[in-house]
């Protein structure tokens, strides 16, 4: 019989004393150097607080006495070196974030998880999302503040080791430099986009060079990429149709080093960034304004509100076209159904799948949306076909959307989770968001640390308070509807996180996550069409109005 069950035993029934028991069990532990030295006398504190929580998981001491144990597993890793120690702390701190969520410990817990990942496990990154958590989860905690310091100095930290994998990659052999796998490249008379496909992430920089006359050069842009190699099924020189650029140029500049050249013929703006696996770097560039507003077709701008609605004033013509003016007219919308092909998005056993609920629902959205709006309605796959995510907001860009609607569907490991969410681009403000961004982005949570980094230097340049407006008025639209014809819809509201498929698109961009595939009712009615009709009346309701808003803002100039 072990000590712990013998303090179970004869302890007495209140939670009360037994916190104090535990308590001056650790105090007298803690004060003598000698006792420390014995596991046994750590565990039998140990089981102390534990038969505190597990005999009244609901008393006021229960969250105090799980932290506490979670504490001791960690101090007494220091003196055993077991890495179960370690990890038994760790799974309590976890325990006490998501049984006692509210409790003021919580953030407590969640803090002192990021402290084991940092210190103890080496795992920076892991450490920034655990830390990053206590910033998005508790922003009235008071360890917000600590957190908020360790996210700088772990930025810091995370940056200089990425410099360092490419210096640690430049003194290596060339048969461990990443290899530069593809160029790929979408163009129109006023927008391109050239992603370079990598075998693993690698450092890169970028330069715009001025037209060289006297070489005989014209203008360009470059990117050198560090600790990388080209591949032999690269052409060296690959044409880009569409006018803005030449050519994308691709060669071993030094022996760990590629530079991809891009020839400029005329170029406006350019963007830069890089998603993650594969590992792939985004050149965007544009055109001068003159030249995209004469690409937008003239037969959609005279088709656009000819029909009137009844009771319209008749100040409307000259609003709609101020606004049109600023940029901010509604005439083209790109829906993206999620995943398809080799991809199916989420799924469960029996063959339902995320990439099948989300195309048919674009399908009913697309002819909603073109009958109700007299927009144009473009959809990004019509078919069970894999796209990858960057090409979808090419093809927005490309088109000249006026908004960008990403058509996905949720799960979670508890079934009981149900409901209708939707997303803008931004940083992450909850851990469960970070979650649904890094399943939609197929890519780690670990990623979305970095992901919060790019996002900082392009946020600039998207939409962010268009897009959040018209989250909330298509979420608004949804439920709704849905209110009105079904019983226990769930509204889980707004939410922000940094989504692959968003980033890039130069609109108003959101997603949509229409339901869980997990929770069994809410499957039934995303696979029934009159759930899908209404879905899709929902939204349109919601983007008519965000239509109105805009046109309302712009009333009278
Ligand atoms: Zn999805």
């Amino acid at each position: 019989m072990g000590e712990g069950s013998e303090v179970s035993g004869k302890a007495p029934s209140k939670p009360e004393t037994l916190l104090e028991q535990a308590d001056n069990c650790r105090k007298s532990l803690y004060r003598s150097k000698n006792k420390k030295k014995y596991r046994h006398h750590w565990l039998k504190c140990i089981h102390s607080y534990e038969s505190v929580h597990t005999r009244y998981p609901k008393s006021e001491q229960a969250p105090w006495a799980l932290y506490r144990e979670a504490r001791m597993y960690t101090k007494l890793y220091g003196y055993s070196g077991m890495r179960q120690d370690l990890d038994d702390g760790l799974q309590r701190f976890r325990r006490l974030v998501r049984e006692y969520e509210n409790h003021r410990l919580a953030d407590d817990a969640q803090y002192r998880i990021g402290e084991i990942f940092y210190e103890h496990k080496d795992d920076p990154s892991q450490a920034y999302v655990e830390f990053l958590k206590v910033d998005v989860k508790y922003p009235s905690g008071d360890m917000r503040p600590r957190a908020r310091a360790m996210l700088n100095k772990l930025s810091v930290i995370l940056s200089k080791k990425n410099n360092q994998g490419g210096k640690e990659a430049a003194h290596s052999r060339v048969n461990e430099l990443a290899l530069v796998k593809d160029i790929r490249h979408w163009s129109t008379p006023t927008y391109t986009r050239v992603v370079i496909d990598l075998e693993r992430s690698v450092k890169y920089s970028s330069n715009l060079l001025k037209k060289d006359p006297t070489h005989k050069k014209p203008r360009r842009l470059y990117l050198d990429l560090v600790g990388a190699k080209v591949g032999k099924d690269i052409e060296s020189s690959i044409p880009i149709e569409g006018g803005l650029l030449h050519r994308a140029r691709a060669g071993q500049f030094t022996k760990d080093r590629v530079r991809v050249v891009l020839d400029i013929n005329s170029i406006n703006t350019h963007k830069i960034f890089h998603l993650y696996d594969p590992f792939r770097i985004v050149v965007d560039v544009r055109g001068d304004e003159e030249r995209s507003n004469a690409s937008k077709s003239p037969a959609s701008s005279r088709k656009r509100r000819t029909k009137t609605k009844s009771g319209e004033q008749k100040s409307q013509g000259k609003t709609v076209s101020l606004a049109r003016q600023l940029g901010l007219g509604v005439e083209r919308i790109v829906i993206d159904p999620g995943h398809g092909g080799r991809d199916p998005g989420t799924y469960i056993k029996g063959g339902i799948k995320e990439k099948d609920i989300v195309l048919r629902l674009a399908k009913v959205l697309a002819a909603k949306i073109e009958k109700r709006l007299d927009c144009e309605a473009i959809l990004t796959r019509n078919r069970d076909v894999f796209m990858s995510l960057e090409r979808r907001t090419a093809l927005a860009n490309m088109k000249k959307a006026d908004l960008f609607i990403s058509l996905h569907v949720n799960s979670y490991k508890q079934k009981g989770v149900h409901g209708v969410e939707t997303y803008f681009l931004n940083l992450a403000t909850d851990a469960r968001a970070v979650m649904v961004a890094a399943r939609e982005n197929a890519t780690s949570e670990k990623n979305i640390s970095d992901l919060q980094q790019i996002l900082n230097d392009l946020m600039l340049n998207t939409k962010i308070t268009e897009s959040s407006r018209l989250a909330r008025q298509v979420q608004r639209g949804m439920i709704g509807r849905a209110k009105k014809r079904y019983s226990g819809v769930r509204d889980l509201g707004v939410k922000q996180a940094p989504f692959y498929v968003l980033i890039g698109a130069e609109m108003p961009a959101i997603l949509v996550e229409t339901g869980f595939i997990t929770n069994t009712r809410e499957r039934k009615r995303l696979l029934s069409k009159k759930y899908q009709e209404n879905l899709a009346e929902g939204i349109v309701s919601g983007i008519e109005r965000y239509i109105e808003s805009i046109e309302q803002a712009y009333k009278g100039g």
